[in-house]
């Protein structure tokens, strides 16, 4: 269950942070490691670092885009130490950890820590189910990436040995994989195109609010089947 949490690193810059994550995870439980557009490959500072974690470095997975670190993922949560600027569903850290450890019962999912020096992209933020902030110091908030790493997977070991130890079932969502809400958003833009409410040279902020109503109302893999649906019998009106 625990192989099923992924950890995705993007455009990491210094090799001592990839080896200090190894570290975080592993001391964890963790071990499946993604690097998303990694600045820097994992050198002899990084082997240095993970200590007796450099299986973790041997095994991982360097990937061009979040969007290919995330595609098989049914629950992704972006971490940012500043909180609430795009509005989308929030976690704290605890929650975050009792959520991934009851979804990757059922398939892989991740956990997604953005650039030292500014974070994860908007674009990449909006591509992810939950966001996170770990409650910090307000007037310091930015934390050394790799104990970011740290502090999430403790929350998630917690939270993986509650659920072991009540003994209980927890039914993971049927949550659509990133890769098929991406088609959705892609087939609802094209829809909306075609229809002239979207404005292929204007678009403005539309397709990122209905992100934001999709991401909120936590559609499953079955409903979206129904939106998809609905599009296409839209384009088959437009296309006679
Ligand atoms: N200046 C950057 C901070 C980057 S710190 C910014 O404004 O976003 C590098 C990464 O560590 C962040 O992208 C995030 O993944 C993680 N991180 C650092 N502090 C965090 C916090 N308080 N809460 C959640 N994640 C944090």
């Amino acid at each position: 269950m625990l192989s099923n949490i992924r950890v995705v690193l993007v455009g990491t810059s210094h090799p001592g942070n990839i080896g200090s994550t190894a570290r975080a995870m592993k001391t964890m439980g963790l071990s499946n490691l993604y690097l998303a557009e990694p600045r820097v490959e994992p050198d002899g500072q990084s082997i240095a670092l993970a200590a007796g974690a450099s299986d973790i470095l041997r095994d991982v997975t360097i990937v061009d885009s979040l969007e290919a670190a995330i595609a098989d993922c049914s629950l992704v949560i972006a971490t940012s130490a500043r909180s609430r600027t795009l509005d989308w569903p929030m976690l704290e850290p605890r929650e975050a950890g009792e959520k991934l450890s009851v979804q990757a019962t059922s398939g892989p999912v991740a956990i997604v820590f953005g650039r030292e020096n500014h974070g994860l992209s908007n674009e990449e933020l909006q591509k992810c189910n939950y966001h996170l902030a770990i409650p910090a110091n307000p007037e310091y908030s930015s934390l050394n990436l790799a104990q970011a790493v740290q502090i999430i997977c403790y929350e998630t070991r917690v939270a993986h040995l509650a659920l072991q130890n009540s003994g209980q079932e927890k039914q993971a969502e049927d949550y659509p994989l990133s890769e098929d809400l991406e088609r959705f958003f892609v087939h609802l833009e094209s829809t909306l195109s075609k229809t002239g409410f979207i404005i292929k040279n204007h678009p403005g902020q539309i397709m990122v609010k209905l992100r934001r109503l999709f991401t909120k109302a936590k559609v499953e893999a079955a409903e979206m089947n129904i939106l998809r649906g609905i599009l296409t019998s839209i384009d088959k009106k437009i296309d006679k």
